[in-house]
């Protein structure tokens, strides 16, 4: 069964995991989705705003100036690295303005968040028939932003790319006349856009996701749990109605094996002739069916709870009450290893009690001191006030009881199983039964152990 448990346990862990690992790799994907969808969301709202008006005209204006530096070059009279570095001035001298139209342009769209822009040049070619001459890129030149916000690239998303492909002419000298040739220029470059707190974005709309499959997990695991703990409760309730089965017939066992030697002896001739041993044999009998009706009875009253248990109480003095108990106890073990210090101060204080159901609580843990002992036996059973309550301590030293077991000891059939403690017998209905006793009389028991040192029960009931 334990190994079952185990078993169980494990594969629900192995089980856990693999659902986690599922659910992470399901969330991870959905965040990619939603993270594309964002990122195309603003792209799509941004499309066309290069079209608006002033963008456009800024864009007519860097081009021309292109143009011109092209057409010097073509003439021979810059160089390329001039071509270039004119051109970024250019596009550097016109960025405020730039950046200044696209905020304007933002603004009409009405994102709820915040973008950055920014253009960068992939290259500059003049197409002469199938000859090409790269302007851009060249060696050594590492830049790459012609307008918007210097963010680092990785920091982006990048949107769209873009290509700008036209017929120009330029008027140049060729054997000493002037003619007009065209060429085809190509100005090719990629947008980024940076969206500030985009995470925290896609992170908020996933924020249900996250919740739901938060509360899937925790569910799924309070019912591994609960299942579990029910499983671990159920086995230790089928082990303790066993071993309740088999201590109640080893109690019952015993006296009804001395019940039948008895009947057995009475119907005897010798000992039918001598009256003496006729009235022994007479009283076994009457005892053990004495013992009998205990058993039953025990099992009896131990099926009620403290809420069923009807008391009736009475008012009692504390000295009287409790050095009648001890006496009678005393007389009922008439053995030589046995004292009882009595340590019951003459305080005569009033106590309502139940004065049967009490007695047999307190008496069910001096029997325990007796049973559980280590011979010569010392009871010490003291009484204080302490703090508005009526404290009784009744202390042994016997054999005592592990910290492992303590807590388990006012449970219905519980009895300690390890050690040879199973020798001495009993149905663990002793203890619940005084439990539920004191707890019907508003009060509590506690218990401090130590294994072979001895134990002490302390008694606490409210003084009305
Ligand atoms: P029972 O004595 O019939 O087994 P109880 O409910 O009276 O049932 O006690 C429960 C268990 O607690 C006992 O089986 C015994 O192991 C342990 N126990 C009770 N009292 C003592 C004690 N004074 N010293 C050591 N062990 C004790």
């Amino acid at each position: 069964m334990k190994n079952k448990i185990t078993i169980l346990i494990l594969a629900s862990v192995l089980g856990l995991i693999a659902l986690s690992s599922i659910q992470a790799y399901l969330i991870s994907n959905t965040y990619e989705l939603k993270k594309k969808a964002f990122i195309k969301e603003t792209d799509d709202a941004l499309e066309g705003i290069h079209e608006k008006n002033e963008l456009d005209s800024l864009g007519d204006v860097w081009k021309e100036d292109l143009r011109n530096h092209l057409n010097d070059y073509k003439n021979n009279r810059i160089t390329k690295a001039e071509v270039l570095s004119r051109f970024f001035i250019k596009t550097d001298s016109l960025n405020t303005l730039h950046k200044t139209y696209y905020e304007k342009e933002l603004e009409a769209i009405n994102l709820d968040y915040d973008v950055k822009f920014k253009q960068e040049l992939t290259s500059i070619v003049i197409i002469e028939g199938s000859k090409l001459d790269t302007i851009y890129p060249v060696k050594n030149e590492i830049r790459t932003k012609i307008f918007g916000t210097d963010f680092k690239t990785e920091d982006g998303h990048k949107t769209n790319t873009s290509s700008w492909y036209t017929e120009s002419e330029y008027i140049h000298q060729k054997d000493g006349e002037i003619v007009t040739d065209t060429y085809d220029l190509e100005v090719k470059t990629i947008n980024y856009i940076q969206i500030k707190d985009w995470k925290r974005i896609v992170y908020g709309r996933m924020a249900v996701l996250f919740f739901g499959s938060l509360l899937l997990f925790l569910f799924v695991i309070g019912l591994l749990y609960y299942s579990i703990k029910n499983l671990i409760t159920q086995k230790k309730i089928a082990e303790i109605k066993t071993d309740f089965i088999n201590n109640i017939t080893h109690e019952l066992k015993t006296p009804l094996a001395t019940l039948s030697i008895a009947t057995k002896s009475l119907k005897n001739e010798t000992i039918k002739a001598n009256p003496e041993a006729f009235k022994n044999t007479l009283n076994i009998v009457d005892r053990q069916n004495e013992r009998l009706q205990k058993l039953i009875d025990q099992v009896m009253t131990n099926s009620l709870s403290n809420e069923d248990i009807v008391l009736n109480k009475e008012q009692v003095v504390d000295t009287i009450y409790f050095n009648n108990i001890i006496e009678d106890f005393k007389l009922s073990k008439q053995y030589n290893g046995l004292t009882i210090k009595n340590e019951i101060y003459a305080s005569e204080i009033v106590l309502r009690l139940d004065k049967f159901h009490f007695a047999t609580a307190i008496l069910n843990i001096l029997e325990n001191a007796i049973k559980y002992s280590i011979e010569p036996t010392i009871i010490t059973f003291k009484t204080e006030l302490k703090n508005g309550n009526y404290c009784l301590k009744i202390t042994d030293n016997g054999i005592g009881i592990s910290e492992k077991n303590q807590a388990h000891l006012f449970d219905k059939f519980y009895r300690v199983s390890d050690g040879d403690v199973h020798d001495v017998k009993g149905l663990g209905l002793g203890l619940y039964y005084t439990n539920q006793i004191i707890k019907a009389h508003q009060g509590s028991i506690t218990i401090q152990s130590e294994l072979q040192k001895g134990t002490t029960f302390t008694i606490k009931i409210p003084v009305n």
